[in-house]
């Protein structure tokens, strides 16, 4: 039986954590959870998994909670309660999927405890990816990633190593506007973007995959999870969806690792690891999809490509510089405050402007990113 501690349990993908840990109640225990501020869904899961703690980081959410919370439960709220939760020396895997850089402070807790942990949230590995893998080697931390395509790519390596590895292919299903032209672009809403034709996700990541970011976010992910340069990553649009990412070797052999899309594979497949587990998610059907197709991917209709890219070659903050800007642009968008052509334009002028730190530390990292924010909200 494994325990574990899930931050970010009402979100998209900690609910489908969840899902996997109810239909294996002899192979998973829900030690503890944590959300931000949805506590009908916090009391409910309590109600259902009965952790030994529940955190909610929105301090104005803890006198609430603590009321709707009977039995042993203990609440917990406030800075650090995050790294409480896991540090636990009790806990087998410390699963992280909070939406963006605010996984930065409990994946490092996380990481300095010797977890294992299975990871969902892509940016502080995209902000901090050298500094994390080494403190990870230090610390004997194991970093599994639930990012479909890391999944895969994890898959597909299996014993092989770095120096093995000749090209990684990223694939990605094109987002929610690979067949919108361009000159649409300016009068998108929200719904619009919102509206991704293969994966059910969260909001942030919806619109990543619209402007292709989330790509370029991966690139950067894939460079320090599987110590691979960045000329060795290439992004292929397969828009089926079905092949999750693909290692092809040095000796010209590819290996590719296939499902539908649905987040309950890569997430089991990091909660069983080194494992295998059974179960009933629906199994890929050949002749139902009947052909593969795939297609470069359109730098100059997204720009977030070759941003991503350059901030990767560029090093130093730029990548945390490009996650900031692009998060904190992507929250304007979402509110309605700017356009969603204008989102890349912030994000460029954002790195144009910033300064370089040759091998940042962790706080050169936070205070960067506060900084890139800080100038997003400014200029917009
Ligand atoms: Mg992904």
């Amino acid at each position: 039986m494994k325990s574990i501690s899930l931050l970010g349990s009402t979100g998209s993908i900690g609910r489908n954590v969840l899902d996997v840990v109810r239909k294996n109640p002899d192979k998973f225990k829900i030690k503890a959870i944590a959300a931000r501020e949805d506590i009908d869904s916090l009391v409910s899961q309590v109600e259902e998994f009965s952790p030994t703690t529940v955190a909610v980081t929105d301090g104005k959410c803890y006198e609430d909670l603590k009321k709707k919370i009977s039995g042993k439960t203990k609440v917990i709220s406030g800075d650090g309660c995050l790294e409480e939760i896991t540090s636990d020396s009790d806990v087998d895997i410390v699963f992280i999927s909070i939406s963006g850089t605010a996984a930065l402070r409990p994946l490092v807790a996380a990481v300095q405890a010797g977890k294992v942990i299975a990871l969902a949230s892509k940016e502080p590995i995209v902000s901090a990816g050298k500094l994390i893998m080494d403190m990870a080697r230090e610390n004997s931390a194991v970093i599994l990633p639930v990012d479909s395509e890391h999944s895969a790519i994890m898959q597909c390596l299996g014993e092989k190593i770095s120096s093995d590895i000749s090209k990684i292919y990223i694939t990605g299903s094109g987002g929610s506007l690979r067949e919108t032209d361009q000159a649409e672009f300016d009068h998108l809403s929200v719904e619009d973007v919102l509206n991704h034709p293969k994966w059910d996700m969260g909001k942030k990541i919806t619109v990543d995959s619209a402007t292709l970011m989330n790509k370029g976010l991966e690139v950067i992910e894939a460079r320090w999870l599987f110590d691979v340069e960045a000329e060795k990553i290439k992004i292929i649009i397969h828009p089926e969806a079905v092949i999750h990412s693909m290692i092809e070797f040095m000796d010209g052999t590819i290996s590719a690792s296939l499902c539908y899309p649905d987040m309950r594979y890569p997430i089991l497949k990091a909660l069983s690891y080194p494992g295998m587990i059974d179960n009933d998610f629906p199994r890929v059907d050949f002749l139902e999809i009947n052909k593969f197709s795939f297609e470069e991917a359109n730098r100059k209709k997204f720009p977030a490509i070759d941003l991503a890219y350059n901030a990767l070659n560029d090093g130093g903050v730029a990548p945390a510089v490009l996650n900031a800007a692009n998060e904190t642009a992507v929250g304007l968008f979402l509110d309605n405050k700017i356009k969603f052509n204008r989102i890349m334009g912030l994000v460029e002028s954002v790195l144009k402007a910033h300064k370089r730190v040759d091998e940042p530390s962790l706080s050169d990292i936070q205070v960067i990113e506060k900084w890139a924010s800080e100038e997003v909200l400014r200029s917009c």
